[in-house]
């Protein structure tokens, strides 16, 4: 096709592809999700329906984009890895980033209802996105490892809030109280003034959300005589493992080969 006297501005753009060989991660996270939580009157310290709606938002992302091969996510944020070979839209940050994020805020709408049937969404929810590159397959790990240790950070100091407050303490109150204490005696105010032993708390709280793909077997038709036809697929599923440590990384040797 000729091309037209205006073609020279497509010069104008940059050329934002990702360095080779390096793991990317996509992180996207909600804005303004503290003052969205509360429009929205989401459980504190967690809700579980929110929980849901981002792992089922994340699983789609995963679907819609093969070269994921891992995420992980707590609160209002989620973290894709992208294979350190992916080719995907030339490695364009841009490409990446948009349509990750994008996909994962329409899904967000699409899905809302499933989780929260009892509330209308009166918001329109929005979540920024970013890419960064990991050189090395250590630097990716303490990557998520920073990622899940902010989790137990975030949720130890969250539980111990809003049992504060439902205690009849005012916000401020609860804030001063927990003021640069450490993480024994966080525990220890939990266990002793609420009977709440932090180590029993729901996986999915503590750990936050790992999505993997895992091979299974799907029936996905009968022959006439009856014999099930299976298909191999490679569902995202959610799993609230310990990724910080190594015995993880043992069992799943693929996710960084
Ligand atoms: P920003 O736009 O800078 O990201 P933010 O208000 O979204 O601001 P974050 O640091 O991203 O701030 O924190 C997310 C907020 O959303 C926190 O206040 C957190 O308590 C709330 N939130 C997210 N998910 C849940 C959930 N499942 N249950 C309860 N609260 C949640
Ligand atoms: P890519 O993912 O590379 O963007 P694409 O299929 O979206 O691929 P585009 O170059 O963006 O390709 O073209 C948009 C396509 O959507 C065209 O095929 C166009 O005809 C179709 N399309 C968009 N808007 C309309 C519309 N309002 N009515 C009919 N067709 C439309
Ligand atoms: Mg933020
Ligand atoms: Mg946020
Ligand atoms: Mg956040
Ligand atoms: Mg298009």
């Amino acid at each position: 096709m000729a091309k037209s006297r205006f073609e020279y501005v497509k010069h104008f753009e940059a050329d934002d592809r990702l360095l080779p060989h390096c793991w990317i991660v996509v992180r996207v996270d909600g804005k303004g999700f503290t003052s969205f939580a509360e429009e929205h009157a989401f459980e504190k310290p967690n809700d579980v329906r929110a929980l849901g709606l981002m792992d089922k938002c994340a699983r789609e992302v995963m679907q819609v984009f093969d070269d994921i091969r891992l995420a992980y996510g707590e609160s209002d944020e989620y973290s894709f890895v992208f294979s350190k070979t992916s080719i995907l839209y030339g490695r364009r940050s841009s490409k990446l980033v948009s349509l990750v994020t994008s996909c994962f805020t329409s899904s967000y709408v699409r899905f809302w209802a499933q989780f929260f049937p009892e509330t209308e969404l009166r918001r329109t929810p929005i979540f920024d996105g970013r890419a960064v590159c990991y050189p090395t397959d250590a630097i990716l790990r303490d990557y998520l490892a920073w990622r899940q240790a902010d989790t137990h950070i975030n949720n130890q100091y969250n539980t111990c809030f809003w049992a504060l407050v439902k205690s009849g303490k005012s916000r401020a109150e609860a804030n001063q109280a927990l003021q640069g204490t450490q993480t024994a005696f966080k525990n220890e105010l939990l266990y002793t003034t609420f009977g709440i032993n932090y180590s029993t708390l729901p996986a999915i709280f503590r750990k936050g959300s790992v999505i993997l793909r895992t091979k299974s077997s799907r029936v996905v038709d009968h022959l006439v005589d009856g014999t099930p036809v299976e298909q191999e697929t490679n569902a995202p599923t959610v799993c609230h493992d310990d990724i910080i440590s190594n015995s993880f990384w043992d069992q799943h040797p693929e996710l960084l080969a």
